[in-house]
C-alpha cells in the first residue's frame, strides 16, 4: 500500500502546519489529489525550490532568494533606522503598511526564561553590533506587548542604549499579547507614525 502510505505521510506533515488539525490536513490532501495538475504538482516544484533557494539574510534575518535580502540591499531605504521584530511575519506586516522606509532587525523570537529561551538565542548580538555602526540614529522596539515581548524590549533598550542611539518603542493601540501580524495595516501604521521614546514607554 505505498500510495495509502504517502496519503498518510503528507496528512501528517500538512497537520503540523500552524492553524492546519488532521480533520484540514486530510481535506487539503484530498484537495490536493483531485487537482494534480494545476496544484499538487506545482505545489511540489515549489516547495522544493523554496527549501533550496530561500535562505535567511545574515544580516537582518528576513527570508529572501539572496542574502543580503531584497530590503537590506534597497539603496532607497533610510540607513539611520533599525526596526527590531519578533519574526519575520512582523516585518512583513509592516512592510504592507508601506509607511516604514528603514531597515528591520528579526530576533528570532522572544526572551522567555520559563522556555529557556535566553538573549543568546536570539539575534541581538548582531542588532547591537548594527546600533553601533555611525549611520545608525534610531532603533525602534516593536516586540510584542505580551509579558515576555517587553522583557525583550527592556533587555535591548539596554543593551542598545550606550550605543549613542535614540530607542523607541511602537505607540499604543497595539492589543495587549496582540502580535502585528494580526493588527490591521492603519493601526499598525498609527502606532509607527506616534513612536515613543522607550525609556518613557517599556
Ligand atoms: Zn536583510
Amino acid at each position: 500500500m505505498v500510495i495509502a502510505s504517502d496519503i498518510d505521510r503528507l496528512i501528517q506533515l500538512l497537520s503540523k502546519l500552524p492553524g492546519l488539525g488532521p480533520r484540514s490536513a486530510r481535506r487539503a490532501v484530498l484537495h490536493l489529489m483531485k487537482n494534480r495538475e494545476q496544484l499538487l504538482r506545482p505545489l511540489g516544484a515549489a516547495i522544493v525550490s523554496a527549501g533550496k533557494n530561500v535562505q535567511s539574510c545574515s544580516q537582518c534575518g528576513n527570508l529572501d532568494m539572496a542574502d543580503s535580502c531584497g530590503i537590506c540591499s534597497d539603496r532607497r531605504r533610510d540607513p539611520s533606522v533599525i526596526c527590531v521584530v519578533e519574526e519575520v511575519a512582523d516585518l512583513w506586516a509592516l512592510e504592507r503598511t508601506a509607511v516604514y522606509r528603514g531597515f528591520y532587525h528579526v530576533l528570532g523570537g522572544v526572551l522567555s526564561p520559563l522556555d529557556g529561551v535566553g538573549p543568546e538565542d536570539l539575534n541581538i548580538s548582531g542588532l547591537v553590533a548594527r546600533a553601533r555602526k555611525e549611520h545608525v540614529k534610531e532603533v525602534i522596539l516593536a516586540t510584542s506587548t505580551t509579558v515576555d515581548g517587553k522583557t525583550t524590549a527592556h533587555y535591548i533598550a539596554d543593551r542598545v542604549e550606550n550605543c549613542g542611539v535614540t530607542v523607541s518603542v511602537l505607540a499604543h493601540g497595539i492589543p495587549v499579547g496582540g502580535e502585528l501580524d494580526y493588527l490591521d495595516d492603519g493601526t499598525l501604521s498609527a502606532a509607527l507614525k506616534e513612536r515613543r521614546s522607550a525609556k518613557s514607554k517599556i
